[in-house]
């Protein structure tokens, strides 16, 4: 008996190393030793769809996306030969566990850890990492196998990565030169970290704005992984870092996350420890911002961790640091195999443990806002429930009319009546996250943080929200809505509130409707139409044939029902041919991107343009906005940037002649400082008057907190609009705005100031004390004008990170509203 257990081991034992000696090394595979090259994404996943051909029954493969520049997107799952045939069952129980899905979880024991490499695309080391990892925990770490599941995603932002890798290939000596200013270790604009559209992975977890992300999610959300791990790198000179991370940590983080946070930390430290390595821990990189991929995971339960090396797109191959030292790439990617495999067994030590502690996270009876309540603008909050639809957020519909409780447009207590709202309970497995995306101010433990501090959803969604700590009475939902054809009529007005009709407009332009817009309400066919409403008629259209079906398929793509008017004889004015009721011309809009420009503004306005708004944009590079010839385009974006060097004194000449001449500027952040306090222009700094002689004094090692006190980290804040200027058509008389930085400006004294901050109340997130007063009377959007043309100041910048949904209708009414001279090209 037992000499048969023997032999039915050892054949066991056998076989298992007989199908690992069949699995190509990285080395053997790529034809060179890993990390003496980078590997480029093709060269990746066909390393591991070779080892999933080899060992089939312990790696599956799975494509779930492709990016923007269409490369795909893998996930490899690995685990026991048993794991891997039940590994819908195991997902589904661990579903079931968290309350996710119906059902009794049946003894869940598998621990879920999910490792996410190469978010940023030049922190290059991870994804060769992920293949040694792959092939060390296969050929050397089975045990801890037989109860996890690993899932391994080589390459978060292939885009990013291929961008760094082709540029540095294409750029590296050989051998490679460590002298810190060689070109191999300066990467140019805009830099292999973003993605496609320049957008930074690793803050859109939350809003989901790009590709990679939403993909991503849906698998994501499918699994709910225990253990969740980013890896990055950082600057040459640093050390490695690895959890537990820094304060501030967001209030709903639990105990066991933080605990268990300490014991992976520790099991890396003996690891590193014995090879001399250094590291540090509980500085620096903190949980609070929800979109990241340390925090998003662990507000849905998981431990969420974010990993960096040293190193980052100036490494290369191997750099000189300032230590001393020459970082190699292949010790870049060893540090980061060792911290993934210490994760693993770390994870397969504790998996009982990481089930029990991952059910508890779910429940959510005890939180203190019961419901989350929004009504007003239902385009906005359509875009808002696509938003929880990608998180698997529950919502219903209130089925009350009257809600008390915290008031967000007042940050009061108080109640409202709404007509048509959404409800989202906390009680839902999900809560936590609800809390973290939805109550009104964040709970901040310490304000020197790496990111923004606010970002609360009713405001980003403009919409009238009421946290109720008691739960409220709802429905299900439901959708029934059928289109109903319009007929033949005079004209036609859509109402003029969202990206929704933003974008039907924008369809509109493209398939060359004549459409107009009122700058003054009316009244026509017993309705009243306010500022901005569209009006499309059919004498304007007349050329034009199948006019009829053509707009009822554009109204009916973007769910619009326009309402008829049977005569250009209003019920009060203006009539339809008024002269307050102007043609909206199709226009022909460029924008500077290179050198300068921010890439991540450029970015957003760019994926904003094709991805969103899908109205065309040229791009014109910088370095030839001497030599362009503007008197093609109407309108001219500068994103936030620095033009000192491309504006001197004869760009910026002609740049104003082009205005003067009917051309319009749309400046967005920092591009303000090309024309503040410049001659000619009204914009103005609003000078910051701190103590500096107090500041002077604070001692050393309490200046870095003492700064705080003239920072804002993103904080929400109310401005005055006027609703009378077309650049805020659609909008309320208060528009709640996300500040960035501390960078003020003065009310124009001539020029129109469309929105500006009057009470300096902060609604949410931090703003350091210094400055408050500052901020009080000062502009978030204006219009200079110049001749014929504008300039429009965009302080806050309502395009950034894609998020705030409820600024992005002032750029487009910028483009097809202000200062509407009706000029063609
Ligand atoms: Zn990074």
């Amino acid at each position: 008996m037992q000499r048969l257990f023997l032999i039915a081991l050892f054949s066991f034992g056998f076989l298992f190393n007989s199908f690992s000696q069949n699995i190509p090394s990285p080395d053997e595979f790529l034809g060179y030793p890993i990390g003496t090259q980078f590997s480029r994404h093709h060269q990746v996943v066909d390393y591991f769809k070779a080892v999933a051909n080899a060992l089939p029954e312990n790696v599956k493969i799975e494509k779930y996306g492709e990016t923007y520049e269409r490369r795909p997107l893998h996930l490899a799952y690995i685990s026991s030969k048993e794991n891997i045939s039940n590994l819908n069952t195991i997902r589904e129980n661990n579903l079931k566990n968290a309350g996710l899905l119906n059902g009794e979880a049946n003894n869940p024991d598998v621990a879920i850890v999910w490792l996410s490499y190469n978010v940023h695309g030049n922190e290059a080391s991870s994804t060769e990492a992920a293949m040694l990892t792959l092939h060390k925990l296969l050929t050397k770490k089975q045990d801890w196998l037989k109860n996890t599941i690993v899932i391994i995603d080589p390459c978060v932002n292939p885009d990013g990565r291929d961008r760094y890798v082709n540029w540095y290939n294409e750029t590296a000596s050989q051998p490679y030169d460590i002298d810190q200013q060689a070109s191999e270790h300066n990467e140019p604009w805009p830099g292999g970290r973003p993605n496609h559209y320049l957008f930074d992975l690793n803050r859109d977890w939350a809003w989901a704005t790009q590709v990679e992300s939403e993909t991503r999610l849906k698998v994501y959300n499918k699994w709910m992984p225990h253990i969740h791990v980013d890896f990055h790198e950082q600057g040459i000179n640093e050390p490695y870092y690895f959890a537990p991370a820094a304060e501030p940590f967001h209030e709903i983080i639990s105990d066991f996350q933080r605990d268990f946070q300490t014991e992976i930390g520790k099991n890396h430290a003996k690891y590193f420890d014995k090879e001399g390595w250094l590291f540090f821990t509980r500085e620096r990189f903190d949980l609070f911002y929800p979109s990241y991929g340390d925090t998003y995971p662990t507000y849905m339960g998981a431990i969420g961790m974010t990993y960096e090396q040293g190193g980052h797109g100036r490494a290369g191959l191997g750099i000189l640091n300032d230590e001393g030292h020459v970082l190699t790439l292949v010790e870049r990617l060893t540090h980061h195999t060792t911290t993934g495999l210490s994760t693993v067994e770390i994870a397969s030590k504790n998996a009982a443990r990481l089930n029990t502690e991952f059910a508890k996270f779910f429940d959510n009876s005890d939180l203190k806002y019961k419901s989350y309540v929004l009504g007003g603008n239902p385009d906005n909050i359509g875009s808002l429930t696509n938003l929880l639809q990608k998180h698997d957020i529950d919502f219903e519909k209130l089925s009350t009319n009257k809600v008390s409780g915290y008031n967000y447009k007042t940050g009061k207590q108080g109640s409202l009546n709404f007509d048509n709202a959404i409800v989202i309970h906390s009680n839902q497995p999900k809560g936590k996250m609800v809390k973290v995306l939805f109550e009104p101010n964040a709970k901040l433990t310490d304000s020197l943080t790496y990111d923004i501090t606010a970002w609360s959803m009713p405001y980003a969604y403009g919409l009238d929200a009421i946290a109720s700590t008691t739960k409220v009475p709802s429905s299900q939902t439901s959708e029934s809505k059928s289109y109903r054809a319009l007929t033949d009529a005079y004209g036609y007005v859509s109402d003029w509130n969202s990206m929704k009709d933003a974008k039907f407009l924008a369809e509109l332009l493209k398939s060359n409707f004549r459409v107009r817009f009122t700058e003054k309400p009316f009244k026509s066919n017993g309705e009243t139409f306010e500022r901005g409403a569209l009006i499309i008629t059919k004498g304007d259209n007349k050329g034009m044939a199948n006019m009829l079906s053509t707009l009822n398929s554009i109204a009916k793509k973007y769910d619009k029902s326009l309402a008829t008017i049977n005569s250009g004889f209003s019920q009060t004015t203006p009539d339809i041919g008024s002269p307050d009721i102007k043609l909206i011309n199709k226009q022909k809009i460029a924008m500077l991107s290179g050198d300068g420009t921010s890439s991540l503004s450029y970015g957003a306005l760019w994926h904003f343009f094709e991805q969103q708004l899908q109205y065309p944009v040229t791009s014109i590079n910088t370095d030839n906005l001497s030599r362009t010839n503007l008197d093609k385009y109407n309108i001219l974006i500068m994103p936030s940037g620095y033009y000192s060097r491309v504006l001197n004194e004869a760009t910026m000449n002609a740049l104003k002649d082009w205005v003067r001449s009917g051309g319009k500027v749309i400046a967005v952040d920092a591009a303000l400082r090309s024309f503040a306090n410049k001659e000619g222009f009204a914009l103005k700094y609003k000078d910051n008057e701190s103590d500096d002689a107090q500041e002077n004094l604070t001692p050393y090692a309490d200046r870095e907190r003492a700064y705080t006190n003239n920072l804002i980290t993103g904080a929400i804040f109310k401005s005055k609009v006027d609703t009378t200027h077309p650049m805020a058509f659609g909008y309320d008389k208060d528009y709640f705005t996300l500040k960035l930085g501390s960078s003020a400006y003065s009310i124009l004294d001539r020029g129109y100031n469309v929105s500006y901050v009057e009470d300096v109340k902060v609604y949410s997130g931090f703003a350091g004390k210094n400055t408050l007063n500052m901020l009080e009377k000062t502009l978030v959007f204006g219009e200079e004008r110049m001749g014929s043309g504008s300039f429009i100041y965009m302080v806050d910048n309502p395009l950034f990170r894609s998020f705030w949904e409820n600024g992005k209708l002032f750029l487009v009414n910028s483009i097809f509203f202000v200062n509407n001279n009706a000029f063609e090209l």
